[in-house]
């Protein structure tokens, strides 16, 4: 069953949202050389907490041990934190986030590099985070599901770049994970219908060579199969009769990270 919310649960979803954009804001510095991920997941769980009433929505989801998940170069998403997974020169790091703030959920991931990384890496995050701001501008009322993996698939085409189809977005609401399922491929016009007060994450994940993935033994971390860099971008965001409305950003923009730094 897909829930629509109202303007009121929406305005509820948008405080646990601008922790999480709050959170990315004061990770990216953190997301450094020598440092584990561990001590991350100590910081955003921490972070979070400080607020009153928010919790990690991910902790305990499904038997999750950390509070946030935390997935380095070839690791697509579900990265376990680590004391001695240790962050170093030239990786990209993607940190998922989920709020659980007075019974709403937001969800919302961001991939960060680690002092210089190469250009093709360099593109990945571009191209990522491109697909994610045109799928959520196809997140309209009128259109469909299929057209947001549609965007997402005409902002990659051409560039090379394989798109993670195993894993999909997703609404979100009173819990994490509802209907519908959002793919990142998709034809315009298919799959259920976009309607106001629907609230979806849009979650576009890309890698440098296949779209294959597989799971490690550790039964939670997803890689790509071919051991190619991988990228995660997402927002939680609401659609409304005007524009799609992103509800996991930081509460005053700073020019820092995102959502879509010019
Ligand atoms: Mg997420
Ligand atoms: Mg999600």
């Amino acid at each position: 069953m897909i829930n629509l919310k109202s303007h009121d649960d929406i305005d509820l979803i948008t405080r646990g949202g601008a922790i999480i954009g709050g959170l990315f804001r004061e990770v990216e510095g953190r997301v450094v050389p020598g440092v584990s991920t561990s001590k991350l997941d100590r910081f955003c769980e921490d972070y979070i907490r400080s607020h009153e009433g928010a919790v990690p929505a991910f902790k305990g989801l499904y038997g999750f041990p950390g509070s946030v998940c935390i997935s380095i170069n070839e690791e697509v998403v579900h990265g376990l934190p680590s004391s001695s997974r240790i962050l170093a020169e030239r990786d990209i790091v993607s940190i998922d986030v989920g709020v659980r703030l007075e019974g709403w959920c937001s969800d919302s991931a961001w991939t960060f590099a680690v002092g210089d990384i190469d250009e093709e890496t360099r593109n990945l995050l571009r191209v990522t985070e491109d697909a994610l701001e045109r799928a959520i501008e196809a997140a309209c009322p009128g259109n469909h599901v299929g057209d947001i993996g549609a965007a997402v698939v005409s902002a990659v085409e051409g560039t090379g770049l394989g798109i993670v189809r195993e894993l999909v977005g997703h609404g979100v609401g009173r819990e994490v994970h509802e209907e519908p399922q959002v793919p990142n491929v998709g034809r315009a016009g298919f799959g259920p219908l976009l309607r106001e007060g629907l609230v979806l994450a849009i979650e576009p994940m890309l890698s440098t060579g296949t779209d294959a993935v597989r799971t490690l033994e550790d039964g939670w971390t997803v890689i790509t199969a071919d051991g190619s860099k991988s990228a995660h971008f997402e927002h939680t965001v609401a659609i409304t009769a005007a524009e799609p409305r992103i509800l996991t950003l930081a509460p005053v923009p700073t020019g820092g990270v995102g959502p879509f730094p010019a």
